[in-house]
């Protein structure tokens, strides 16, 4: 684990003056570069030869790196080559998908925004529900062996592939078929009470110059097939046996009946003030809160990101609630760079950095 005095050390060499703003070209990078661009900081796009088209269209990066693999930002030299330029790298889904928890924990030397403390939080679906609980959120049920199925199921596995090759069970006979046709057997697994609802992904920002929590936007994903699925009528298909699957493919926008808001507001709180309590500095800038919300309007959650996700990018432009928030356009990316530019004029830039 690299500790954070060392990368305080790096970010006192810095010069405050010309700090860069780099991501990794995927996901949210788009959004990341223009919210930093907006905020007056030159931006590094480091990218992989096949999505530099992206980056070269929309002309986001004042600067870019072009790498074979994501896996190649753990190289020494193009580390040194970043901290040369005072950079400042923002993580995001496909960064800690591609690049590994523990691979950022134990190789970025680049000052990372936000806390990676919370990687081993996250990283473990144990921990990120002792966490969740501890913040008295509700969450579905976990069944710790296949005997204990006694309703409609879902079986996870690990890593945020978005969805990939989940699949839902109503007893052990069905867990055992399908553990057996999705060639799974032998894989670790996590048993969940599959819950009927609406999604509902609200996306904070934990501010700690500010002291607040703000909740800027709110999605849903769209899967597939799940999302298809709903759209044939079960006269026609009755007989026709598809299994559903949860691959994300794109965002789709939403806002919550204003009386759900209090529990949402409270649950981002509830979260930030326990991961204080759990590990130094708690959980730093964005995050979402991956929800159902049945019929009774309880909300069940089943998730945490702790890092912008990529349903932010539906709002670049600003949410219904970052407008009310902020009178001027701010999405997750521009507020992760105003944060930074706040903290460079406070002398408080260790405070959100590790
Ligand atoms: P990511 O980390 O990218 O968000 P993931 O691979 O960890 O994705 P989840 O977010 O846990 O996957 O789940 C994928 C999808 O499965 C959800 O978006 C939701 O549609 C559905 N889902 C997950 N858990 C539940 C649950 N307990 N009840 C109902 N639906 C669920």
């Amino acid at each position: 684990m690299i500790q954070k005095e060392e990368i305080n050390q790096t970010l006192r060499k810095y010069d405050k003056k010309k700090v860069t703003i780099a991501t990794i070209g995927s996901h949210s990078a788009l959004q990341i570069l223009k919210g930093a661009k907006d905020e007056g900081f030159k931006t590094i796009v480091i990218s992989r030869k096949d999505q530099a088209i992206v980056y070269d269209q929309f002309n986001v990066g004042d600067e870019k790196i072009v790498i074979d693999d994501y896996k190649d930002i753990l190289d020494e030299k193009i580390q040194e080559k970043l901290i040369d330029k005072n950079v400042i790298l923002i993580p995001h889904g496909s960064f800690v998908e591609y690049v590994g928890a523990k691979n950022i924990e134990d190789k970025i030397k680049i000052p990372m925004f936000g806390n990676r403390l919370v990687l081993k939080w996250e990283s473990n679906r144990d921990k990120q529900r002792d966490w969740l609980i501890k913040a008295g959120i509700k969450m579905p049920k976990k069944f710790s062996s296949p005997e204990e199925i006694d309703r409609l199921v879902m079986v996870k596995f690990p890593g945020a592939k978005g969805g990939k090759g989940y699949f839902l069970a109503k007893n052990k006979k069905e867990f055992n078929a399908k553990m057996k046709k999705h060639e799974r057997k032998g894989e670790e697994y996590s048993i969940q009470e599959y819950v009927i609802g609406t999604l509902m992904y609200p996306h904070y920002f934990h501010s700690p110059l500010e002291s607040r929590t703000e909740m800027l936007s709110m999605d849903i994903r769209y899967e597939s097939n799940i999302d298809g699925l709903t759209r044939i009528p079960s006269a026609i298909v009755s007989g026709y046996k598809v299994d559903p699957s949860y691959v994300v493919t794109g965002n789709i926008p939403i806002v919550a009946r204003e009386s759900l808001l209090p529990q949402v507001l409270e649950m981002g709180m509830n979260v930030v003030e326990t991961s204080k309590k759990l590990f130094p500095l708690g959980l730093v800038g964005p995050f979402c809160i991956e929800s159902v919300c049945t019929k009774d309007l309880e909300i069940t959650v089943f998730e945490i990101s702790a890092r912008i996700v990529a349903g932010t990018n539906l709002y670049i432009n600003g949410s219904p609630y970052s407008q009310i928030l902020y009178k001027e356009p701010m999405s997750t990316g521009r507020r992760i760079a105003r944060e930074i530019k706040s903290a460079l004029k406070r002398g408080r830039i260790e405070d959100i950095v590790y």
